[in-house]
Protein backbone atom coordinates (compact mmCIF):
# COMPACT_ATOMS: atom_id res chain seq x y z
CA UNK A 1 0.00 0.00 0.00
CA UNK A 2 1.08 3.49 -0.65
CA UNK A 3 1.03 6.16 2.13
CA UNK A 4 -2.10 6.17 4.41
CA UNK A 5 -1.46 9.56 4.76
CA UNK A 6 -3.92 11.56 2.35
CA UNK A 7 -4.12 14.91 2.71
CA UNK A 8 -7.64 17.10 2.52
CA UNK A 9 -9.29 13.91 2.33
CA UNK A 10 -12.06 15.10 4.68
CA UNK A 11 -12.57 18.01 1.89
CA UNK A 12 -13.43 16.10 -0.81
CA UNK A 13 -16.69 14.15 -2.37
CA UNK A 14 -17.42 10.83 -1.35
CA UNK A 15 -16.78 9.97 -5.09
CA UNK A 16 -13.36 11.66 -4.91
CA UNK A 17 -12.83 9.76 -1.99
CA UNK A 18 -13.38 6.15 -3.29
CA UNK A 19 -10.98 7.26 -6.32
CA UNK A 20 -8.33 8.15 -3.88
CA UNK A 21 -9.16 5.06 -2.22
CA UNK A 22 -8.74 3.26 -5.24
CA UNK A 23 -5.26 4.61 -6.35
CA UNK A 24 -4.04 4.28 -2.89
CA UNK A 25 -5.07 0.58 -2.63
CA UNK A 26 -6.21 -1.16 -5.72
CA UNK A 27 -10.24 -1.68 -5.91
CA UNK A 28 -11.75 -4.38 -8.22
CA UNK A 29 -14.86 -2.76 -10.43
CA UNK A 30 -17.25 -5.13 -8.32
CA UNK A 31 -15.69 -3.46 -5.31
CA UNK A 32 -16.29 0.12 -6.18
CA UNK A 33 -20.24 -0.95 -7.24
CA UNK A 34 -20.47 -2.21 -3.60
CA UNK A 35 -19.20 0.76 -1.89
CA UNK A 36 -21.63 2.82 -4.41
CA UNK A 37 -24.85 0.27 -3.88
CA UNK A 38 -28.11 1.65 -1.75
CA UNK A 39 -27.88 -1.58 -1.06
CA UNK A 40 -24.62 -3.23 -0.38
CA UNK A 41 -25.72 -6.29 1.39
CA UNK A 42 -28.42 -7.71 -0.75
CA UNK A 43 -31.37 -8.80 0.90
CA UNK A 44 -31.60 -12.73 -0.08
CA UNK A 45 -27.87 -12.58 1.82
CA UNK A 46 -29.37 -10.58 4.97
CA UNK A 47 -32.25 -13.15 4.93
CA UNK A 48 -29.69 -16.14 4.52
CA UNK A 49 -27.79 -14.50 8.20
CA UNK A 50 -30.64 -13.86 10.47
CA UNK A 51 -34.13 -14.60 11.28
CA UNK A 52 -37.03 -12.87 10.30
CA UNK A 53 -35.25 -10.59 8.16
CA UNK A 54 -37.51 -7.45 6.99
CA UNK A 55 -34.67 -5.13 5.89
CA UNK A 56 -31.31 -4.14 6.42
CA UNK A 57 -29.57 -1.32 8.60
CA UNK A 58 -26.55 0.54 6.74
CA UNK A 59 -24.06 2.28 9.01
CA UNK A 60 -21.76 4.86 8.02
CA UNK A 61 -18.42 3.33 6.51
CA UNK A 62 -15.55 6.04 7.14
CA UNK A 63 -11.78 5.54 6.97
CA UNK A 64 -9.03 6.16 9.46
CA UNK A 65 -6.01 7.37 7.90
CA UNK A 66 -2.48 8.00 8.93
CA UNK A 67 -2.00 5.26 11.43
CA UNK A 68 1.74 3.66 10.91
CA UNK A 69 1.89 0.52 13.18
CA UNK A 70 5.24 -1.33 13.30
CA UNK A 71 6.27 0.56 10.76
CA UNK A 72 3.66 -0.67 8.35
CA UNK A 73 0.80 1.63 6.56
CA UNK A 74 -2.87 0.94 7.30
CA UNK A 75 -6.50 2.85 6.15
CA UNK A 76 -8.58 1.70 9.12
CA UNK A 77 -11.88 1.42 7.73
CA UNK A 78 -14.60 2.29 11.07
CA UNK A 79 -18.50 1.20 10.51
CA UNK A 80 -19.87 3.53 13.08
CA UNK A 81 -22.71 6.12 13.26
CA UNK A 82 -21.37 8.81 16.17
CA UNK A 83 -19.78 12.00 14.57
CA UNK A 84 -16.14 13.02 15.18
CA UNK A 85 -14.93 9.07 16.06
CA UNK A 86 -13.31 9.26 12.31
CA UNK A 87 -11.61 12.43 12.58
CA UNK A 88 -10.54 11.98 15.96
CA UNK A 89 -8.36 8.61 15.27
CA UNK A 90 -6.97 10.06 12.06
CA UNK A 91 -5.81 13.25 13.80
CA UNK A 92 -4.33 10.88 16.81
CA UNK A 93 -2.63 9.12 13.94
CA UNK A 94 -1.31 11.54 12.22
CA UNK A 95 0.30 12.76 15.84
CA UNK A 96 1.73 9.47 16.54
CA UNK A 97 3.30 8.83 13.09
CA UNK A 98 5.09 12.07 13.95
CA UNK A 99 6.20 10.00 16.48
CA UNK A 100 6.92 6.36 14.76
CA UNK A 101 4.32 5.18 14.82
CA UNK A 102 2.39 2.59 17.19
CA UNK A 103 4.10 -0.71 18.10
CA UNK A 104 1.92 -3.60 18.90
CA UNK A 105 1.91 -7.25 19.60
CA UNK A 106 0.27 -9.96 20.48
CA UNK A 107 0.31 -13.34 22.54
CA UNK A 108 -0.90 -16.81 20.54
CA UNK A 109 -4.79 -16.84 19.79
CA UNK A 110 -5.61 -18.96 22.28
CA UNK A 111 -9.38 -19.06 23.17
CA UNK A 112 -11.00 -20.80 26.28
CA UNK A 113 -13.74 -23.58 25.91
CA UNK A 114 -15.70 -24.26 29.42
CA UNK A 115 -17.43 -27.76 30.40
CA UNK A 116 -20.27 -26.95 33.60
CA UNK A 117 -20.07 -30.33 35.53
CA UNK A 118 -22.07 -30.86 38.42
CA UNK A 119 -23.43 -33.33 41.35
CA UNK A 120 -19.91 -34.97 41.50
CA UNK A 121 -20.16 -37.11 44.68
CA UNK A 122 -16.38 -35.66 45.45
CA UNK A 123 -15.28 -32.57 43.59
CA UNK A 124 -11.49 -33.50 44.51
CA UNK A 125 -11.36 -36.96 42.98
CA UNK A 126 -13.29 -35.49 39.95
CA UNK A 127 -11.10 -32.38 39.33
CA UNK A 128 -8.05 -35.15 39.75
CA UNK A 129 -9.53 -37.75 37.54
CA UNK A 130 -10.05 -35.23 34.09
CA UNK A 131 -6.45 -33.77 34.76
CA UNK A 132 -4.96 -37.58 34.57
CA UNK A 133 -6.81 -37.53 31.59
CA UNK A 134 -5.81 -34.32 30.03
CA UNK A 135 -4.20 -35.82 27.44
CA UNK A 136 -6.40 -37.79 25.78
CA UNK A 137 -9.37 -35.32 26.29
CA UNK A 138 -7.11 -33.04 24.59
CA UNK A 139 -6.45 -36.06 21.47
CA UNK A 140 -10.25 -36.09 21.60
CA UNK A 141 -11.00 -32.57 21.26
CA UNK A 142 -8.50 -32.25 18.29
CA UNK A 143 -10.34 -35.24 16.83
CA UNK A 144 -13.85 -33.70 16.76
CA UNK A 145 -12.01 -30.95 15.10
CA UNK A 146 -9.33 -32.20 12.88
CA UNK A 147 -9.27 -29.16 9.96
CA UNK A 148 -7.87 -26.69 13.27
CA UNK A 149 -5.31 -29.26 14.22
CA UNK A 150 -4.29 -29.64 10.44
CA UNK A 151 -4.27 -25.44 10.07
CA UNK A 152 -1.82 -25.58 13.02
CA UNK A 153 -4.16 -24.72 15.81
CA UNK A 154 -6.61 -27.23 18.12
CA UNK A 155 -6.65 -27.59 21.94
CA UNK A 156 -2.84 -26.89 23.47
CA UNK A 157 -3.87 -27.28 27.32
CA UNK A 158 -6.74 -28.23 29.99
CA UNK A 159 -7.49 -27.09 33.39
CA UNK A 160 -9.99 -27.54 36.20
CA UNK A 161 -11.53 -25.28 38.90
CA UNK A 162 -13.85 -26.11 41.73
CA UNK A 163 -16.28 -23.03 42.23
CA UNK A 164 -18.57 -22.29 45.30
CA UNK A 165 -15.80 -24.83 47.76
CA UNK A 166 -15.99 -22.78 50.51
CA UNK A 167 -19.13 -23.49 52.95
CA UNK A 168 -20.25 -20.29 53.10
CA UNK A 169 -21.05 -19.96 48.82
CA UNK A 170 -24.82 -19.10 48.56
CA UNK A 171 -24.46 -21.46 45.27
CA UNK A 172 -23.80 -24.79 44.61
CA UNK A 173 -20.79 -26.95 43.95
CA UNK A 174 -19.10 -27.29 40.80
CA UNK A 175 -16.40 -28.32 37.96
CA UNK A 176 -15.42 -26.15 35.42
CA UNK A 177 -13.19 -27.62 32.92
CA UNK A 178 -11.12 -25.31 31.09
CA UNK A 179 -9.93 -26.30 27.26
CA UNK A 180 -7.53 -23.86 25.71
CA UNK A 181 -7.83 -24.01 21.93
CA UNK A 182 -5.60 -22.24 19.20
CA UNK A 183 -8.12 -21.36 16.88
CA UNK A 184 -5.62 -19.37 14.34
CA UNK A 185 -7.53 -16.76 12.17
CA UNK A 186 -10.90 -17.79 13.55
CA UNK A 187 -12.46 -16.15 16.12
CA UNK A 188 -13.27 -19.65 16.36
CA UNK A 189 -17.00 -19.95 18.76
CA UNK A 190 -17.94 -22.77 16.45
CA UNK A 191 -14.53 -24.71 16.50
CA UNK A 192 -14.34 -24.45 20.47
CA UNK A 193 -18.36 -25.07 20.98
CA UNK A 194 -18.14 -28.17 19.21
CA UNK A 195 -14.78 -29.12 20.75
CA UNK A 196 -16.08 -29.10 24.36
CA UNK A 197 -19.76 -30.27 23.42
CA UNK A 198 -17.60 -33.59 21.86
CA UNK A 199 -15.89 -33.85 25.33
CA UNK A 200 -19.27 -33.56 27.42
CA UNK A 201 -20.11 -37.92 27.29
CA UNK A 202 -16.31 -38.86 28.60
CA UNK A 203 -16.24 -35.78 31.24
CA UNK A 204 -19.76 -37.10 32.80
CA UNK A 205 -18.32 -40.72 32.72
CA UNK A 206 -14.85 -39.51 34.24
CA UNK A 207 -16.41 -37.30 37.09
CA UNK A 208 -19.61 -39.10 37.33
CA UNK A 209 -21.19 -35.84 37.83
CA UNK A 210 -23.88 -34.09 35.17
CA UNK A 211 -22.68 -31.43 32.08
CA UNK A 212 -24.96 -28.34 31.84
CA UNK A 213 -23.13 -25.99 29.69
CA UNK A 214 -20.46 -26.27 27.41
CA UNK A 215 -19.67 -22.78 25.05
CA UNK A 216 -16.68 -20.55 24.88
CA UNK A 217 -15.62 -18.12 27.01
CA UNK A 218 -15.74 -14.53 25.82
CA UNK A 219 -12.94 -13.37 28.43
CA UNK A 220 -10.63 -14.50 25.94
CA UNK A 221 -7.51 -13.92 28.38
CA UNK A 222 -4.86 -15.59 26.58
CA UNK A 223 -5.55 -14.49 23.09
CA UNK A 224 -4.57 -10.71 23.67
CA UNK A 225 -3.35 -7.52 21.68
CA UNK A 226 -1.22 -5.09 23.06
CA UNK A 227 -0.70 -1.22 21.45
CA UNK A 228 1.94 1.34 22.87
CA UNK A 229 3.15 5.10 21.49
CA UNK A 230 5.31 7.30 22.54
CA UNK A 231 4.68 10.57 21.95
CA UNK A 232 7.55 13.99 22.77
CA UNK A 233 5.31 16.77 24.51
CA UNK A 234 6.35 19.24 21.45
CA UNK A 235 3.93 17.50 19.34
CA UNK A 236 0.95 17.61 21.62
CA UNK A 237 0.98 21.51 21.82
CA UNK A 238 -2.62 21.88 21.19
CA UNK A 239 -3.91 26.00 20.90
CA UNK A 240 -2.72 27.39 23.57
CA UNK A 241 -2.15 24.53 25.50
CA UNK A 242 1.75 23.72 25.57
CA UNK A 243 2.71 19.83 24.92
CA UNK A 244 3.74 19.11 28.74
CA UNK A 245 0.45 20.97 29.82
CA UNK A 246 -1.58 17.98 27.67
CA UNK A 247 0.35 15.52 28.26
CA UNK A 248 0.32 15.86 32.25
CA UNK A 249 -3.29 16.79 31.64
CA UNK A 250 -3.78 13.09 29.86
CA UNK A 251 -2.00 11.48 32.53
CA UNK A 252 -4.20 12.89 35.24
CA UNK A 253 -7.73 11.74 33.49
CA UNK A 254 -5.78 8.23 33.29
CA UNK A 255 -5.29 8.45 37.09
CA UNK A 256 -9.17 9.86 37.54
CA UNK A 257 -10.27 6.78 35.14
CA UNK A 258 -8.40 4.21 36.69
CA UNK A 259 -9.33 4.99 40.13
CA UNK A 260 -13.00 5.57 39.63
CA UNK A 261 -15.55 3.30 37.65
CA UNK A 262 -17.82 5.80 37.40
CA UNK A 263 -14.95 7.85 34.91
CA UNK A 264 -13.55 4.59 33.52
CA UNK A 265 -17.01 3.29 31.95
CA UNK A 266 -16.88 6.73 29.94
CA UNK A 267 -13.33 6.28 29.57
CA UNK A 268 -13.55 3.07 28.02
CA UNK A 269 -16.91 3.91 26.63
CA UNK A 270 -14.48 6.08 24.24
CA UNK A 271 -11.68 3.69 23.59
CA UNK A 272 -14.47 1.19 22.56
CA UNK A 273 -15.39 3.88 20.10
CA UNK A 274 -12.50 3.05 17.91
CA UNK A 275 -12.68 -0.88 18.30
CA UNK A 276 -15.77 -1.33 17.84
CA UNK A 277 -16.20 0.47 14.34
CA UNK A 278 -13.36 -1.81 13.01
CA UNK A 279 -14.89 -5.14 14.69
CA UNK A 280 -17.89 -4.47 12.66
CA UNK A 281 -16.41 -3.31 9.46
CA UNK A 282 -14.61 -6.81 9.50
CA UNK A 283 -17.69 -8.32 10.27
CA UNK A 284 -16.94 -9.22 13.36
CA UNK A 285 -18.73 -9.99 16.54
CA UNK A 286 -18.46 -6.47 18.50
CA UNK A 287 -20.55 -8.11 21.70
CA UNK A 288 -18.13 -10.02 22.13
CA UNK A 289 -15.06 -8.44 21.70
CA UNK A 290 -17.01 -5.36 23.98
CA UNK A 291 -17.82 -8.55 26.72
CA UNK A 292 -14.18 -9.59 26.95
CA UNK A 293 -12.59 -6.11 26.81
CA UNK A 294 -14.78 -4.50 30.02
CA UNK A 295 -14.14 -7.70 31.71
CA UNK A 296 -10.28 -7.40 31.68
CA UNK A 297 -10.68 -3.80 32.52
CA UNK A 298 -12.17 -5.44 36.00
CA UNK A 299 -8.97 -7.92 35.96
CA UNK A 300 -7.40 -6.52 39.05
CA UNK A 301 -11.05 -6.50 41.09
CA UNK A 302 -12.24 -3.08 40.11
CA UNK A 303 -13.64 -1.79 36.77
CA UNK A 304 -10.58 0.72 35.63
CA UNK A 305 -9.10 2.06 32.32
CA UNK A 306 -8.54 -0.16 29.73
CA UNK A 307 -5.30 2.42 29.00
CA UNK A 308 -2.52 3.46 30.95
CA UNK A 309 -1.15 6.82 30.22
CA UNK A 310 2.80 7.71 31.69
CA UNK A 311 5.63 9.83 31.56
CA UNK A 312 9.10 8.38 30.40
CA UNK A 313 12.55 9.46 31.66
CA UNK A 314 12.57 11.62 28.53
CA UNK A 315 9.50 13.48 29.50
CA UNK A 316 7.21 11.87 26.26
CA UNK A 317 3.67 11.20 27.05
CA UNK A 318 3.34 7.05 27.27
CA UNK A 319 0.50 5.36 25.86
CA UNK A 320 -0.65 1.32 26.18
CA UNK A 321 -3.40 -0.60 25.50
CA UNK A 322 -3.68 -4.27 26.65
CA UNK A 323 -7.06 -6.04 25.60
CA UNK A 324 -8.30 -9.69 24.64
CA UNK A 325 -9.38 -9.33 21.01
CA UNK A 326 -11.45 -12.42 20.26
CA UNK A 327 -11.47 -11.20 16.53
CA UNK A 328 -10.85 -13.73 12.81
CA UNK A 329 -10.13 -12.62 9.15
CA UNK A 330 -12.18 -16.00 8.55
CA UNK A 331 -15.23 -17.50 9.50
CA UNK A 332 -19.05 -15.98 10.72
CA UNK A 333 -19.90 -12.84 8.82
CA UNK A 334 -16.51 -12.02 7.35
CA UNK A 335 -16.66 -13.66 4.29
CA UNK A 336 -20.71 -12.96 3.61
CA UNK A 337 -21.09 -9.58 3.88
CA UNK A 338 -19.38 -7.63 1.27
CA UNK A 339 -18.22 -5.05 2.80
CA UNK A 340 -16.27 -6.74 5.68
CA UNK A 341 -14.45 -8.66 2.68
CA UNK A 342 -13.77 -5.25 1.40
CA UNK A 343 -12.39 -3.42 4.33
CA UNK A 344 -10.77 -6.62 4.47
CA UNK A 345 -8.93 -5.55 1.20
CA UNK A 346 -8.78 -2.17 2.78
CA UNK A 347 -6.75 -3.25 5.59
CA UNK A 348 -4.66 -5.77 3.81
CA UNK A 349 -3.33 -7.64 7.05
CA UNK A 350 -2.75 -11.15 6.77
CA UNK A 351 -3.69 -12.71 9.75
CA UNK A 352 -6.48 -12.41 12.84
CA UNK A 353 -3.35 -11.74 15.34
CA UNK A 354 -2.85 -8.76 12.66
CA UNK A 355 -6.24 -7.43 12.79
CA UNK A 356 -6.04 -7.88 16.85
CA UNK A 357 -3.50 -5.75 16.89
CA UNK A 358 -4.16 -3.22 14.66
CA UNK A 359 -7.97 -2.91 16.32
CA UNK A 360 -5.70 -2.01 20.03
CA UNK A 361 -4.03 0.63 18.14
CA UNK A 362 -7.24 2.02 17.16
CA UNK A 363 -8.64 2.42 20.12
CA UNK A 364 -5.33 3.46 22.17
CA UNK A 365 -5.70 6.63 19.05
CA UNK A 366 -9.62 6.61 20.09
CA UNK A 367 -8.76 7.22 23.56
CA UNK A 368 -5.76 10.02 22.83
CA UNK A 369 -8.62 11.62 20.70
CA UNK A 370 -10.96 12.23 23.57
CA UNK A 371 -8.07 12.97 26.37
CA UNK A 372 -6.42 15.35 24.43
CA UNK A 373 -10.01 17.39 23.61
CA UNK A 374 -10.61 17.18 27.06
CA UNK A 375 -7.99 18.42 28.91
CA UNK A 376 -7.55 21.04 26.36
CA UNK A 377 -10.82 23.21 24.84
CA UNK A 378 -13.80 20.56 25.83
CA UNK A 379 -15.07 17.71 24.32
CA UNK A 380 -18.07 19.95 22.79
CA UNK A 381 -16.26 22.47 20.47
CA UNK A 382 -14.85 19.82 18.39
CA UNK A 383 -17.37 17.09 18.59
CA UNK A 384 -20.96 19.73 18.43
CA UNK A 385 -18.83 20.90 15.61
CA UNK A 386 -19.32 17.68 13.53
CA UNK A 387 -22.35 17.00 14.98
CA UNK A 388 -24.11 20.02 13.34
CA UNK A 389 -24.58 18.03 10.17
CA UNK A 390 -26.36 15.33 12.20
CA UNK A 391 -28.60 18.18 13.96
CA UNK A 392 -29.06 19.80 10.73
CA UNK A 393 -30.40 16.00 9.06
CA UNK A 394 -32.30 15.19 11.93
CA UNK A 395 -34.20 18.99 11.17
CA UNK A 396 -35.09 18.19 7.84
CA UNK A 397 -32.00 19.46 6.16
CA UNK A 398 -31.44 18.21 2.68
CA UNK A 399 -29.05 18.42 -0.31
CA UNK A 400 -26.46 21.65 -0.60
CA UNK A 401 -29.04 22.99 2.79
CA UNK A 402 -27.53 20.70 5.17
CA UNK A 403 -23.71 22.25 5.21
CA UNK A 404 -25.39 25.84 5.05
CA UNK A 405 -27.45 25.31 8.22
CA UNK A 406 -24.86 23.49 9.88
CA UNK A 407 -22.46 26.23 9.41
CA UNK A 408 -24.87 28.74 10.71
CA UNK A 409 -25.50 26.48 13.78
CA UNK A 410 -21.83 26.80 14.61
CA UNK A 411 -21.72 29.98 14.15
CA UNK A 412 -24.41 31.24 16.23
CA UNK A 413 -23.07 28.80 18.75
CA UNK A 414 -26.53 27.22 19.01
CA UNK A 415 -26.21 23.37 17.64
CA UNK A 416 -29.76 21.77 18.66
CA UNK A 417 -32.52 20.56 16.29
CA UNK A 418 -34.97 23.62 17.28
CA UNK A 419 -32.51 26.02 16.42
CA UNK A 420 -31.87 23.79 13.23
CA UNK A 421 -35.81 23.69 12.23
CA UNK A 422 -36.28 27.37 12.36
CA UNK A 423 -33.25 28.19 9.98
CA UNK A 424 -34.68 24.66 7.59
CA UNK A 425 -37.58 27.11 7.98
CA UNK A 426 -36.51 30.38 6.94
CA UNK A 427 -34.30 28.53 4.21
CA UNK A 428 -37.46 27.00 2.87
CA UNK A 429 -39.56 29.73 2.75
P1 LIG B 1 -16.87 -20.23 11.52
O1 LIG B 1 -17.17 -21.55 12.08
O2 LIG B 1 -17.84 -19.62 10.56
O3 LIG B 1 -15.47 -20.25 10.79
C1 LIG B 1 -14.34 -20.87 11.29
C2 LIG B 1 -13.89 -21.88 10.28
O4 LIG B 1 -13.23 -21.26 9.19
C3 LIG B 1 -12.86 -22.81 10.84
O5 LIG B 1 -13.47 -23.80 11.59
C4 LIG B 1 -12.22 -23.35 9.58
O6 LIG B 1 -13.01 -24.42 9.09
C5 LIG B 1 -12.35 -22.19 8.61
N1 LIG B 1 -11.05 -21.57 8.34
C6 LIG B 1 -10.59 -21.20 7.11
N2 LIG B 1 -9.37 -20.65 7.20
C7 LIG B 1 -9.04 -20.64 8.51
C8 LIG B 1 -7.89 -20.16 9.23
N3 LIG B 1 -6.84 -19.62 8.62
N4 LIG B 1 -7.91 -20.27 10.58
C9 LIG B 1 -8.96 -20.80 11.22
N5 LIG B 1 -10.05 -21.29 10.59
C10 LIG B 1 -10.10 -21.22 9.23
O7 LIG B 1 -16.60 -19.12 12.59
P2 LIG B 1 -16.10 -19.13 14.10
O8 LIG B 1 -15.95 -20.51 14.64
O9 LIG B 1 -14.90 -18.25 14.15
O10 LIG B 1 -17.31 -18.47 14.86
C11 LIG B 1 -17.55 -17.11 14.78
C12 LIG B 1 -19.04 -16.87 14.81
O11 LIG B 1 -19.62 -17.48 15.96
C13 LIG B 1 -19.39 -15.42 14.91
O12 LIG B 1 -20.39 -15.16 13.95
C14 LIG B 1 -19.98 -15.27 16.31
O13 LIG B 1 -20.95 -14.25 16.34
C15 LIG B 1 -20.58 -16.62 16.55
N6 LIG B 1 -20.80 -17.06 17.92
C16 LIG B 1 -20.32 -16.38 19.01
C17 LIG B 1 -20.56 -16.83 20.30
C18 LIG B 1 -19.98 -16.06 21.46
O14 LIG B 1 -19.22 -15.15 21.26
N7 LIG B 1 -20.30 -16.39 22.71
C19 LIG B 1 -21.31 -18.06 20.53
C20 LIG B 1 -21.70 -18.73 19.33
C21 LIG B 1 -21.47 -18.23 18.07
P3 LIG B 1 -12.36 -25.58 8.21
O15 LIG B 1 -11.04 -25.90 8.83
O16 LIG B 1 -13.34 -26.68 8.33
O17 LIG B 1 -12.22 -25.00 6.84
Amino acid sequence: MKSSRIPGFYKKTVEERRELLNETIGLTEDDLAVLSSRQALPIETADKMIENVVGTFPLPLGLGLNFLINGKEYIIPMAVEEPSVVASASHIAKLVRDAGGFTTEATERVMIGQIQVVGCADYDVAKQAVLEMKNELMEAANQAYPSIVQRGGGAKDLDVRILNDSPESNYGKMLVVHLYINTCDAMGANIINTMVESLAPTIEEITSGKVYLRILSNYADRCVARAKCVIPPELLVTGEYSGEAVRDGVVHAFEFADSDPYRAVTHNKGIMNGIDPVVIATGNDWRAVEAGAHAYASRYGSYRSMTKWSVDKEGNLVGELELPMSIGTVGGAIRVHPISQIAHKILAIESASELAQVIVAVGLAQNLGALKALVTDGIQKGHMALHSRSVAIAAGATGEMIDIIAEKLISEKEIRVGKAKELVEQYTK
